[in-house]
């Protein structure tokens, strides 16, 4: 009893609305029935949209073909469209001019914050805040859903243990653990419960797989990964996803083991599609389909196109190479059409869950729009996601928190008076300058007097996407006027760290340190006034061995969103108490990358005695093993005390739980929050078992002298491994249980699984 006007779009609105919980496979069956081929790979097609469409003519590129082909119904989707106005004007031709009115699903990179700006994904990680991390997710989706975006591509949960690597600042650090947890907490705050409330988004774990470890952390580069690592360190924030109910899944760049991710039906097919049930949609990445030939993995464009469909890629993103190549083998029976017919299924479901085809300018509501970007709600809780992801390095002598009596701040450095860069990169739906800077923020909250001065510049040009961005200016003639300011001052607080620009897609950088004169700079003040808070701002780690080892206070405050200047200011003058880990590795330098705590003992482990002459141990003749600041590290104003770690049992089976509990104390002068963590080792194995691995964490708030018992639980979910084969076991054997506020932990206990 389903029509073919159930489907049309309202081209006049005579149209039957369809009962809600009309079965949606059934549409899709009786909807793929009345579709051509041509109309079957236009849904498996995306076009980016940096056209304007609701001028007299289509602009830019090559609008007019695009234009065509959308009223043609060739075109499933559109990227980049911004605003209800530009959209409603593609839906309309869409929905209006072609044989059957299905409508367009609009993506966007909404990856922290469309118009109010969160911070950096990375810096959220720090947070260990799952709540708030999914209330800035929800914060996102509800300023891009108004403005008539469908659908975000993000979360990028690329685990990656290569600073050097650009997009570090986009996912949420090195370990699978944390970074499953905060897969899940995006994936659900952008989805919310229900896809077709008209204030969420569908959302893409991207870049599927392995993006993450290109090598020497050269964008695009390949990636080799064994099966060990790939099962359980890369892939587990990629199920986490599926399990959270993510819709969409975006391939990558990069090859991986020698097959690009784009052409590889072992990720898609076998791992996505039927291992973990995923019955949403994949797309490539941009033109990650043509750039197959590019890598020599295939021969001409027709056969890239059959390549990618087979392997499971659902839609091509501005590639063109399926509207021209696929129908046409379809047609030479060089692919079957069923992969076209599943491809479309899968595109078609989402749709309708969103509620397109019910209406297709419900995302476009321009009353909504004035209402939902920028309010007070929002703004509140991109500042409290800020305050919560800066982390305190360093804090000799109580330099911080600063005090509010009378002083002189001298305030200095590039990064001191920014109102771009603090926003962070991958921002395209908010606007240029719009964040609050740190002197701003300082200004706004106390009355100290402030000296300051940029005194060096960072850049020579802040636009996003020139190649110029990374040549630092070469004139010192500012630090005179720095070192003046310094000298008279009571505190000296220094900005420095990275442009905003300085990481994303495309900002591999070879040296991680302070770019430019920074360096130099902060050797100048220090050698007239030491009494120094070094506020960083930056989207992946930094090796600051020489700060770390002279300048008394350092604040990892990343790029902070919208907000940043308010939520730094509240964190140096200890109104917010900072509680931040680092969800990533500080190397001291950058030969020893990559380096994460997750690592493996070799069979030479041990440092010889002293006086022993053997140099055959596990070392570099110039440098530390141990990394700069380690991953789950991050000071407090307080100090927190861990004791009495007490398992309930020495011994479980394999499908037992084990309970443990330990006490905290806050034994310090302030009220504060710690990230309780809990790693565990595995002793021995049949496949050689990490160091340590993050296997619980909860926040914990506690009033200065408090003292709090929390309880966790392991189990088989926790205490088993992927092998060689990528299946999950659990194994008999000795294990390690590790308590505290780092990775570097304080207690420690013992117990095994027996038969
Ligand atoms: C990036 C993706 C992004 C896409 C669309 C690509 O260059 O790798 O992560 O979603 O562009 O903007």
């Amino acid at each position: 009893s389903i029509t073919l006007v159930s489907f049309i779009a309202p081209k006049s609105k005579k149209m039957q609305k369809l009962p809600p919980n009309d079965d949606i496979e059934k549409k899709i069956d009786s909807l793929l029935n009345l579709m051509t081929l041509e109309e079957k790979v236009g849904q498996m097609v995306q076009y980016n949209g940096f056209w304007d469409v609701t001028g007299p003519s289509p602009k830019g590129g090559n609008a007019e073909e695009k234009y065509e082909h959308l009223r043609k119904g060739w075109v499933g989707s559109m990227l980049t469209v911004r605003g209800t106005k530009e959209v409603r004007a593609v839906q309309k031709i869409v929905t209006e001019e072609t044989r059957l009115g299905i409508p367009l699903i609009i993506g966007f990179d909404v990856i922290h914050g469309y118009k109010t700006l969160s911070p950096i994904p990375l810096a959220e990680a720090a947070s260990w805040d799952l709540e708030a991390i999914k209330k800035s997710a929800e914060v996102a989706a509800a300023e891009a859903a108004a403005s008539g975006i469908n659908w975000t591509f993000a979360p990028m949960v690329d685990i990656s243990r290569d600073p050097r690597w650009g997009r570090v600042m986009e996912g949420a650090g090195e370990d699978p653990y944390l970074g499953s947890k905060i897969a899940k907490a995006r994936v659900t705050g952008f989805q919310g419960e229900d896809l077709s409330d008209p204030l969420t988004v569908a959302a893409c774990a991207k870049h599927f797989a392995g993006y993450g470890f290109a090598e020497a952390g050269r964008e695009y580069n390949k990636a080799d990964i064994g099966t060990v690592t790939l099962h359980n360190m890369v892939l587990p924030p990629f199920k986490a996803s599926v399990e959270a109910g993510a819709r969409t899944f975006m391939t990558g760049f990069n090859e991986l083991n020698g097959i690009p991710v784009t052409g590889n039906d072992y990720l898609l097919r076998d791992i996505l599609k039927k291992e973990w049930g995923f019955d949403g949609f994949v797309i490539s990445d941009w033109a990650s389909i043509e750039e197959m030939l590019t890598w020599g993995y295939t021969k001409d464009r027709a056969s890239t196109a059959v390549r990618a469909a087979e392997a499971g890629v659902d839609m091509d993103m501005e590639g063109n190479i399926y509207i021209e190549e696929l129908a046409n083998m379809v047609k030479n029976g060089k692919v079957k059409e069923v992969i076209i017919d599943d491809a479309v299924r899968r595109i078609l479901r989402v749709k309708f869950e969103l509620g397109l085809f019910e209406d297709p300018y419900k995302y476009c509501d321009p009353e909504r729009e004035k209402e939902v970007i920028g309010k007070p709600a929002h703004i509140e809780a991109v500042k409290d996601m800020a305050k919560k992801s800066i982390v305190l390095l360093k804090n000799e002598n109580n330099l911080l928190p600063l005090k509010k009596k009378k002083q002189t701040i001298a305030l200095i450095g590039p990064l001191a008076d920014e109102n771009n860069s603090p926003l962070g990169s991958w921002r395209l739906g908010s606007d240029d300058n719009t964040g609050v800077s740190l002197k701003t923020g300082l200004e706004a909250y106390s009355k100290n007097k402030i000296e300051y001065t940029k005194c060096v510049e960072l850049v020579s040009n802040d636009a996003q996407f020139t190649k110029e961005l990374h040549i630092n200016t070469t004139d010192a003639t500012g630090i005179k006027e720095a070192v003046e300011i310094a000298k008279n001052a009571d505190v000296v607080i220094m900005a420095l760290g990275e442009h905003g620009f300085m990481t994303g897609e495309g900002r591999s950088r070879t040296n991680i340190d302070l770019p430019g004169l920074q360096q130099q700079l902060l050797e100048e003040v220090y050698k007239v006034n030491k009494n120094i808070v070094l506020v960083l701002q930056n989207g992946r780690p930094l090796t600051i061995n020489w700060a770390d080892k002279h300048i008394p206070a350092i604040v990892e405050a990343w790029q902070l969103g919208s907000q940043s200047g308010h939520a730094i200011a509240e964190v140096l003058y200890g109104d917010y108490n900072p509680s931040g880990k680092l969800p990533m590795t500080f190397p001291r330098s950058v030969g020893q990358i990559p380096i994460y705590y997750n690592h493996k003992e070799t069979g030479r482990p041990v440092d010889p005695a002293p006086g022993d002459e053997q140099v055959f141990w596990s070392h570099y003749i110039d440098e530390e093993n141990t990394p700069l600041y380690p991953f789950g590290f991050g000071l407090s104003y307080t100090q927190f005390n861990y004791k009495n770690l007490i398992l309930t049992k020495n011994e479980i089976k394999k499908d037992e739980k084990l309970s443990l509990s330990v006490q905290v104390s806050n034994t310090g002068d302030y009220d504060g929050r710690e990230v309780v963590q809990l790693y565990i080792r595995d002793l021995y194995g049949s496949i050689i078992r990490p160091v340590k691995e993050l296997k619980g964490f909860e926040l914990l708030n506690l009033k200065k002298g408090e003292t709090k018992t929390i309880t966790f639980e392991v189990g088989p979910k926790e205490l088993g491994f992927y092998n060689e084969r990528g299946e999950y076991i659990v194994e008999p054997g000795d294990f390690k249980v590790f308590i505290g506020g780092s990775s570097q932990t304080s207690l420690e206990e013992s117990f095994s699984i027996i038969e």
